[in-house]
């Protein structure tokens, strides 16, 4: 059977806030948002400052009316985009939100709602005119959004949880762990099922080794674990995502060459590339 295309292009590779600026050019400064089209379907993962410029590249693809997000988890890294996104201000175009695990005490529409309110922000919610659908769910579930289009979740170590996601489509996987601890020194069985036999598993490299040391409990991860992992669920491409502020370009090409000495094939994610499935 032919095998049909998935095409992920990132918008938004760094983690904590975004950073901008000569030394942060090739890889780029925006934070979180990750484009996958399966066939014609538009899926975006996170929501974080790289959201924008998506949104205006979808405005000019006129076959493109329906889209949706999945957000890991609403710190802000992962949703300040959110009222940046020129869809949202469109009649004829529908967008379904998905995020998991904040109802009952909250919902994917009060964190919006409140996100686009005094004193943070000028404009309420109400001035979107798109037919806007929240879907909220729960980590665990299994997620439906096209016939052909299947997203497994599972709940991830960081804090204020974060919802892991495996995206399959026409034989092809794409795994998202990010933001998550790894859950040292114990092997998490759900996480490595959602990274099982993937094509393409990003993964969270905020810290180095020695990094992360000090900042136990924050949430955040190594590209030594990922490899771990991808090696455990045999993984085709591990992607090292969700970059550290403070990792400047040089810094990068140094990890990017340490990964692939320790991993063939092994992608650092840059804003901007593409990857074909
Ligand atoms: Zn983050
Ligand atoms: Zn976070």
């Amino acid at each position: 059977m032919l095998k049909a295309s998935m095409r992920v292009r990132f918008w938004g590779v760094r983690g904590s806030i975004p950073c901008p600026g000569p030394s942060t050019i090739r890889y780029g400064g925006n934070t979180p948002c990750i484009e996958v089209r399966c066939g014609d379907h538009v899926l975006i993962f996170d929501a974080g400052t790289g959201l924008r410029s998506l949104g205006i590249e979808l405005l000019k693809d006129s076959g493109i009316r329906d889209v949706d997000i999945f957000i890991t988890h609403c710190h802000l890294d992962h949703v300040s985009g959110l009222p940046f996104f020129a869809p949202f201000f469109r009649k004829d175009y529908r967008v379904r939100v998905w995020a998991g695990n904040l109802k009952p005490s909250n919902s994917i529409e009060r964190v919006m709602r409140s996100l686009m309110s005094s004193p943070w922000f000028p404009v309420p919610m109400d001035v979107f005119k798109a037919k806007i659908e929240f879907q909220d769910f729960k980590a665990g579930d299994v997620l439906r959004p096209h016939d052909d289009v299947t997203l497994r979740t599972a709940l991830l170590d960081h804090p204020d949880g974060t919802n892991g996601y495996r995206l399959e489509y026409g034989g092809r996987v794409f795994a998202l762990l990010c933001d998550t601890e790894g859950f040292p020194g114990k092997r998490d069985a759900e996480m490595v099922s959602l990274a099982r036999h993937a094509d393409l598993a990003l993964y969270d490299s905020t810290f180095t080794e020695s990094e992360i040391v000090s900042k136990a409990g924050w949430g955040h991860s190594t590209w030594m674990r990922g490899v771990r992992l991808a090696n455990e669920a045999e993984v085709k491409h591990l992607c090292l995502f969700h970059h550290d502020p403070s990792h400047d370009d040089d810094f990068m090409d140094k990890l990017a060459a340490e990964a692939t000495d320790v991993r063939a094939g092994t992608i650092v994610a840059r804003e901007g590339q593409i990857i074909d499935l």
